[in-house]
């Protein structure tokens, strides 16, 4: 127990700040988290139309991550974990639709099963690439970093990956979708995502409870531990290891971590960047909508853009793409749609034409024309919003790297003296809630070593 009685700060109560905050108190440290706004960060609960609805994350995926949190705290799984109905959803290509996973007696199976098989020899090592440190002398880690290039080859992208594939257009055109996990177009993001459907295969899964229950479990195991939370509490300033709030409080702590942007903590050390990061990786305009009946739609459709070329060029360029990747949460009354959007800090809302036209796209390929409109509450998040307390212009994962740089080999910055660390999607772009929680494992892994 290196961290009995000393005090630890947590700047951010996001996923990676609430899950290092347990995993410091379960080791004895004094814990306190400061958040800005309320406890939850990109993942909250809001109320729309009279229902219930959990922003941010909608899949869970990879829980053998979690699992290893909830190992380290000694705590049993409160999450009952449930298999979401079609899996990573119904893809609507230019080429055909395309569900994924590809069922038996599919005219894709075939090729799916190639596809499995190229990827198979990467999955029993993707715990350990995401919840240990990126050290080539650890022979674990050097055992899973071969098994990724035994895999990608001498493909840097994952457009280079599928290209040399050869698959069936309908089939490569759903997998380059998920290269959007790196927060990328496919011609950009590392090659381990365009392996993505095949290593999440079947375990697309949701808390019974919505992802909500994600959110319940951290806070519950904070509080058992003595952890205190203080939401509305806005870092304006951090010098060594003392923080000054914005209503001129402070505080000083043995210990200080940032789940922040490090662009955005930066600029609390009075260093900010000369230039925010050039390139971004996407922001989105999220739409939550209580419907009157429940929506004939599976609980999972994609949309993806028409052409990768131009939806590459558009963000790049900070512009709208002509169509964009839509993803469509439909479960009983309750609809969410996530229209991807570049990250220019953009408030879009349902009523912009380019919002109204990827909604109209979405209601038309879907075959519901208007339904949107028939929706009692449509509630809606845009760039802005994901901008206010995260990543330059709502970017979701933070700077966009090049892709030799990302996935989980690339250097990350955790320690940035000796009392002064960081955790979270800015030092894990990509991956989405495996890589929050896995970074806050490694973190707190590197800080026990070091004698924290
Ligand atoms: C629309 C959408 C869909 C997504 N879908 C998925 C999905 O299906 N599956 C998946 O795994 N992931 C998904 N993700 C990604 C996932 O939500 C994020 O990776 C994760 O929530 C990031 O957590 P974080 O703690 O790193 O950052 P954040 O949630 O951004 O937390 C940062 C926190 O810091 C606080 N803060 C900022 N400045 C200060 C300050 N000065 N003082 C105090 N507090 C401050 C903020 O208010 C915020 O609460 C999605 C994200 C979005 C937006």
């Amino acid at each position: 127990m290196t961290g009995t009685g000393r005090s630890a700060g947590i700047l951010g109560g996001g996923v990676a700040g609430l899950t290092l905050g347990a995993l410091l108190a379960a080791r004895g440290h004094q814990v306190t988290v400061y958040e800005r706004d309320r406890a939850g960060g990109k993942l909250r609960r809001e109320e729309v139309g009279g229902l219930s609805f959990d922003t941010g994350p909608s899949l869970f995926t990879f829980p053998e991550v979690w699992r290893a949190v909830l190992a380290r705290l000694g705590e049993p799984d409160p999450l009952d974990l449930r298999p979401l109905p079609g899996g990573l959803g119904l893809h609507h290509t230019p080429h055909g639709t395309v569900p994924l996973p590809v069922p038996p007696g599919h005219p894709l199976r075939g090729e799916w099963t190639r596809y499995l098989a190229a990827a198979a020899p990467l999955r029993p090592h993707l715990g350990t690439l995401l919840t240990t440190p990126p050290r080539l002398r650890d022979p674990t880690f050097r055992r899973a970093s071969a098994a990724l290039f035994g895999v990608t080859g001498a493909h840097l992208t994952a457009e280079g990956w599928l290209r040399a594939r050869h698959f069936p257009p309908a089939l490569a055109h759903a997998l380059r979708t998920h290269a959007l996990n790196a927060g990328l177009p496919p011609q950009d993001a590392p090659a381990l995502y365009a392996l993505i459907p095949a290593l999440v295969g079947a375990e697309v899964l949701r808390p019974a409870g919505g992802l909500g229950a994600l959110l319940d479990a951290l806070l519950a195991f904070l509080a058992a531990r003595g952890a205190r939370v203080r939401e509305g509490m806005e870092v304006r300033a951090v010098t060594g290891q003392s923080l000054r709030m914005a209503d001129g409080e402070t505080a000083r702590h043995d210990l200080l971590v940032s789940a922040l942007d490090p662009a955005r903590l930066a600029a609390l050390r009075g260093r900010p960047v000369a230039s925010p990061p050039g390139r971004r990786t996407v922001a989105g305009v999220a739409l939550y909508a209580a419907l009157p009946a429940a929506a004939p739609l599976p609980a999972t459709s994609v949309l993806p853009p028409g052409s990768f070329a131009a939806f590459r060029a558009a963000m790049r360029a900070g512009a709208l793409p002509p169509d964009t990747l839509t993803l469509v949460h439909a479960e009983g009354r309750r609809l969410a749609m996530l229209l991807t959007a570049p990250a220019t800090g953009q408030p879009y809302g349902p009523e912009h034409p380019w919002v109204r036209a990827q909604i109209a796209r979405a209601e038309r390929t879907l075959g519901v024309p208007g339904l949107l409109a028939t929706a009692r509450e449509v509630r809606s998040l845009s760039p802005a919003h994901y901008a206010a307390g995260g990543h330059p212009g709502g970017a979701i994962y933070g700077a966009a790297l090049a892709s030799w740089r990302g996935g989980p080999l690339h250097p990350q910055p955790y320690r940035l003296g000796p009392g002064l660390w960081q955790v979270g999607s800015g030092v894990h772009p990509g991956g989405g809630l495996p890589a929050v929680l896995g970074g806050a494992l490694i973190v707190d892994r590197l800080l026990r070593e070091s004698g924290n």
